[in-house]
């Protein structure tokens, strides 16, 4: 599902000068709270935020008068940018109501604008930081995020993926692919060790062809994060110290067991991606694997999910990190998946919050710049409409996001 993204967008807007648009404003911010979930489980209150050039810079006690020109979220609760590890932005429906796919007609422009449109909503969302399992033009969306050209959240991607037909999927042509994607600038390394879930989810990666393509990725500093299904197929990536498993539908007391020994990061998905796709069947019907099977293994998956996430947030050690899969239709819904979560899955509100924060930030390699609130962190900031640690749905009510010191949304002087 690769796409075209004109870089012409980018080059005229560099010439036009408008580079810099997306630079901190100058001078001191304060926000003033009551109540603050600080996304390591922590909350604090009554706290004024000190920010300078995109950066928190101090957290004090909230006394005496409201400063000037304090941004007042005191009605609000207070929380780190939320982040998704795994979305695909270059998902999108298009004019005629179905799944965009290369051969739709799209042009690059509409292309671009669907990406940029997809980018903006989840900013709205209150992620700040999402992980693209994405394609090749991800680099330029990256880019244009990065420079402000376009509103959206810090970009991560694979820039495409491997499986076990890469290149033949000899050992030498996986790990070639890697340092391919490597030079193209990927962030991350993606790599599909099962099938779909609409085709059954079984292994398809061997022992040497996972120790190849996740070893190369450590050996370049690079994460691998490894689509799997089956148990077998999850077990595999863990014993290949892959460092990141996603969905893992099947997976069983013995393969988490695993993923704690080996400190493989965990994501499986609650609910979000299955009832996008059911319910938006009509756009997707008829294209790949989107057939009467694919749907009906879709339907079957929910509660495995569901269940998955009961199993997996009660296991001691586990490190459970929070993803949606979010593709056409479901971009600006992430936070559905954190209300399943905590609704259909029995996580904790505070655990599910931590595993959107915190812990996808570790699970990322910026734990020590993003997912929480605390002095030296970047000013990722975002507040909702009821506390979120009680009633998980106020996720979905963000009224304010703040990144990296620039004010995106701004609802929150409504009393
Ligand atoms: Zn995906």
């Amino acid at each position: 599902m690769s796409s075209v993204l004109s870089r012409s967008l980018v080059v005229a807007l560099l010439a036009a000068g408008q580079l810099l648009a997306q630079a901190p404003p100058k001078g001191t911010q304060i926000l003033r709270t009551s109540r603050i979930l600080d996304g390591t489980g922590s909350t604090l209150t009554n706290t004024d935020i000190e920010v300078v050039d995109g950066r928190i810079t101090a957290l004090r006690p909230a006394t005496g008068p409201l400063p000037a020109n304090a941004i007042d979220l005191r009605r609000r609760t207070v929380l780190p940018g939320l982040i998704d590890t795994h979305v695909h932005l270059g998902w999108y429906v298009n004019d005629e109501n179905r799944l965009h796919t290369d051969s739709d007609g799209d042009t690059p422009a509409e292309q671009a604008y669907h990406q940029a449109g997809n980018a903006w909503v989840t900013l709205r969302a209150g992620f700040t930081t999402v992980q693209s399992i994405g394609e090749a033009d991800n680099d330029v969306l990256r880019t244009a995020i990065a420079l402000g050209l376009i509103p959206g959240p810090r970009l991560i991607t694979s820039l495409g993926s491997l499986n076990e037909r890469t290149g033949g999927g000899s050992p030498d042509s996986l790990r070639a692919a890697v340092r391919r994607f490597k030079t193209a600038g990927a962030d991350v390394i993606k790599i599909f060790a099962s099938k779909s879930i609409r085709d059954g989810g079984e292994a398809t990666m061997t022992d040497e062809q996972l120790a190849a393509a996740c070893g190369e990725s450590t050996t370049l500093g690079l994460r691998s994060v490894v689509h799997a299904h089956s148990a077998e197929a999850v077990q595999r990536a863990a014993r290949n110290a892959c460092t990141q498993v996603e969905h893992g539908v099947f997976t069983d007391d013995a393969t988490r067991a695993m993923m704690v020994a080996r400190g493989t990061f965990f994501d499986p998905q609650c609910g979000l991606v299955f009832h996008n796709y059911l319910d938006n069947k009509v756009r997707f019907e008829g294209i790949g694997n989107y057939n009467a099977v694919g749907f009906a293994s879709m339907e079957k998956a929910i509660p495995l999910a569901e269940a998955g996430i009961r199993a997996a947030s009660r296991t001691p050690g586990l490190k459970l990190v929070f993803g949606t899969d979010a593709v056409a239709g479901a971009h600006g819904r992430n936070a559905e998946e954190l209300v399943c979560r905590v609704r259909r899955g029995g996580q904790s509100a505070m655990d599910a919050i931590v595993s959107a924060t915190s812990r996808a930030a570790e699970s990322l390699r910026l734990e020590k710049q993003i997912g929480r609130i605390a002095v030296g962190f970047n000013a990722d900031i975002i507040a909702t409409d009821g506390d979120p640690s009680t009633e998980i749905e106020a996720t979905q009510r963000v009224v304010f996001v703040m990144r990296n010191g620039s004010v995106f949304r701004n609802e929150s002087a409504g009393r």
